[in-house]
């Protein structure tokens, strides 16, 4: 603990006086961040490092897991983050970001290390369904290393379904004014994949090519509508 007060002092004397005009613009304009990342509590897993993003840039919400809990009655912290970066910040690009050696996975990969963690057990039933994609879809008698990896993959995946489910999600991505991205973090090479919605794959993001995206923002109405409005026009 010592080492993060000390950090405190050195922001305190040495970092801020530097950035003071950038925190105090901050303050006087609002927050405008980006994007919504929803990425794992891994300490190793820092998405303004990966991003080199600074104060202002991202909205951040991170949970064992990187889960979505589907929309449900029930409150919770997820959602709240979800709802507020969409609806009063206007963010336009959403992003689920999994990564390698994630103990979630782990765990969901052996039920039996949660025994004594049953509040863990219960926010990983949010991924049943990337196991279950794992255990029916993959080939059987694949190493546990590139089951862990396949079931990390597949999680992000299934955390992009889930984000659909809420509200303020589903009517941004009808308006066409959000994006989602699914990405993986591979901690020991530095290397971040992006989920391909029209391939169905991960692809390294390459500084070449555009940044592959889970669900491009395109307005869709699913009904019939009214000679005038937003959506016979667009159409
Ligand atoms: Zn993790």
């Amino acid at each position: 603990m010592d080492d993060i007060i000390q950090g405190i002092s050195n922001f305190r004397g040495r970092v801020f006086p530097g950035q003071q005009q950038m925190y105090q613009r901050l303050v006087r304009d609002g927050q405008q961040p980006q994007a919504l990342i929803i990425a794992c509590a891994d300490s190793r897993v820092s998405p303004e490092h990966i991003t080199q993003s600074g104060p202002g840039d991202l909205f951040v919400c991170r949970n064992a897991g990187n889960i979505v809990p589907p929309f449900s009655q029930q409150n919770g912290g997820v959602s709240s983050a979800i709802e507020y970066a969409v609806v009063a910040l206007g963010v336009r690009d959403i992003v689920i970001c999994g990564h390698s050696d994630c103990g979630a996975m782990k765990g969901l990969m052996n039920p039996e290390a949660l025994s004594s963690m049953p509040n863990v057990a219960a926010w990983l039933r949010h991924s049943h369904a990337a196991s279950q994609i794992v255990c029916e879809a993959y080939p059987e008698g694949m190493s546990p290393k590139d089951r862990h990896h396949a079931l990390a993959l597949e999680n992000v995946v299934v955390q992009l379904n889930n984000l659909r489910t809420h509200p303020s999600v589903a009517a941004a991505l009808a308006k066409g004014e959000l994006r989602l991205h699914g990405w993986f973090f591979e901690i020991e090479s530095g290397q971040v994949l992006a989920y391909c919605g029209e391939r169905g794959r991960f692809v390294a993001i390459d500084d070449a090519e555009l940044v592959p995206v889970a669900q491009t923002s395109a307005a869709r109405v699913a009904a019939p509508t009214f000679a005038g409005s937003h959506a016979v026009a667009a159409e």
